[in-house]
């Protein structure tokens, strides 16, 4: 419908949505492992623009229910625009239940807590902020722009206005070297800031990347694999003890291992199931590489209760 200025990006559970995109690429464009916007100059979409496009898709698209605004951080438009363009949205969709846009701490923090909640009254009521990481050490050597302080400053400031914050982490960003500080100061930040979601994904590094992530990262980077980053997933839900729940996914395409949740409840089901997975995932890897020269490990997995009520549970979910 829309001559779209491509890439565009949205969050997995925005695939419904319709998307305007009230900014072009992304005013920071500096984390070492993000391509997403490195062929556009960030800019704000001219209002006749944005409101044409308004117009087009309230013809054609009335009963829309969500509308994501692109592209890579729109909330750093300046208020005033922000609001004009959801009060002209609102009253167009009558049946809209949730505006959302990507939002960096660093956007979050710059506006006054009177800003956010005047946009948040205007009808954008959803943030999804990536944390990618709660380590100092790795936020700089991505060249986040943003410290473990800051980001829980500005989720809860983003709370405090509202807004339902939906957090993304990025499995393996420290590589081996750093695989435990990385999910020990993670967890430290997702417990201070108890989003109400968390997404989880594995660090895939694009050719287009790859290089400057390596340089700005200034050691030998060694990515870890995938049992090792079952291991950060099982020890990054171990370590997550939010004061109210937080929903939690880790099946985004990167990830070899689909698990999620919701914590408190289900964190002892998951960490069964992460058990389970580094049980399958080290008998598939002995098999393959003709490890079996007695019965006695394979006797073991037979024998483990946690694999057995799991193979049950999937027999009966048929
Ligand atoms: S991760 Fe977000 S803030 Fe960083 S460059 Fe990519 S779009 Fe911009």
């Amino acid at each position: 419908m829309f001559d779209y200025d491509y890439p565009l990006y949205r969050p997995p559970s925005e695939a419904k949505s319709l998307i305007f995109q009230v900014t072009l690429g992304c005013s920071f464009n500096k984390c070492s492992y993000c391509n997403m916007y490195r062929s556009k100059e960030y800019s704000e979409r001219p209002w006749e623009e944005i409101k044409m496009e308004i117009d087009l898709a309230a013809r054609h698209m009335p009963g829309t229910t969500r509308i994501f605004l692109a592209d890579g951080d729109a909330l750093n438009l300046p208020t005033d625009k922000m609001i004009q363009i959801l009060d002209y949205i609102r009253p167009r969709f009558p049946n809209l239940e949730r505006i959302s846009c990507y939002a960096m701490p660093q956007n979050i923090l710059k506006k006054s807590p009177e800003e956010l909640q005047k946009i948040y009254a205007a009808g954008l009521t959803m943030f999804y902020i990536g944390i990618e990481s709660g380590s100092d050490t790795i936020l700089k050597k991505v060249t986040k722009g943003a410290t473990g302080q800051t980001i829980i400053k500005s989720c809860q400031k983003a709370k405090d206005a509202g807004y339902t914050i939906s957090c993304m982490i990025i499995l393996g960003l420290g590589g081996k070297t750093y695989s435990e500080n990385h999910i020990e100061e993670t967890a430290k930040v997702l417990n201070e800031s108890a989003p109400h979601y968390v997404g989880a994904l594995t660090l895939h590094l694009e050719d287009g990347i790859r290089d400057e992530f390596l340089t700005k990262f200034k050691e030998p980077f060694v990515p870890i694999d995938d049992s090792e980053a079952l291991a950060e997933l099982e020890l990054l839900v171990s370590k997550i003890e939010p004061a109210t729940q937080v929903v939690f996914r880790a099946n985004h395409g990167s990830n070899a291992y689909p698990i999620g949740g919701t914590f408190p409840q289900d964190k002892q089901s998951m960490l069964e199931k992460y058990h389970i997975s580094s049980h399958i995932l080290n008998f598939a890897g002995q098999l393959a590489l003709g490890d079996f020269e007695s019965n006695t490990k394979l006797n073991q997995l037979a024998s483990d209760q946690n694999l057995k009520s799991f193979c049950a549970s999937l027999v009966g979910s048929k």
